[in-house]
């Protein structure tokens, strides 16, 4: 979608710190990190958010869910977290569907 940004990290006209890419989905470390690791999943295909997955398209979730412990265990991560923010409400500021993937020693309990 021509003006997303996480297209754009895909598509490689926005550089970023790629930890992961099938043909399906996209991992780089998040720009502003929240822990002592923080990266984003991604689907290739654009999907605005959770409020846009079909039955269609959900199943790059499912496969999103197996590339995350691959690379959680590459990375030694014993514990993390998995957040996806929908809606500006929630804190969604990119449009175009990702998982968070936070790991640290400043993971608190609470979710909010
Ligand atoms: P959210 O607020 O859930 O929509 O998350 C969007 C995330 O994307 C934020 O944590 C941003 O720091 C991150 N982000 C925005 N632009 C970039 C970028 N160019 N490269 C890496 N991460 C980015
Ligand atoms: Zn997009």
């Amino acid at each position: 979608m021509a003006d997303c940004v996480f297209c754009k990290i895909i598509a490689g006209d926005i550089p970023s710190k790629k930890l992961y890419e099938d043909a399906l989905c996209y991992a780089f470390y998040d720009i502003n990190p929240q822990s002592d690791t923080h990266f984003l999943v991604v689907p290739k295909a654009h999907i605005a958010s959770a409020n846009e997955l079909t039955e269609e398209n959900a199943a790059v979730v499912a496969h999103i869910f197996t590339v995350i412990p691959k690379l959680a265990k590459e990375l030694g991560l014993e514990s993390y977290r998995v957040i996806n923010n929908c809606g500006e409400g929630a804190g969604q500021t990119v449009f175009h569907l990702h998982f968070h993937v936070l790991s640290g020693k400043n993971l608190g309990e609470k979710l909010v």
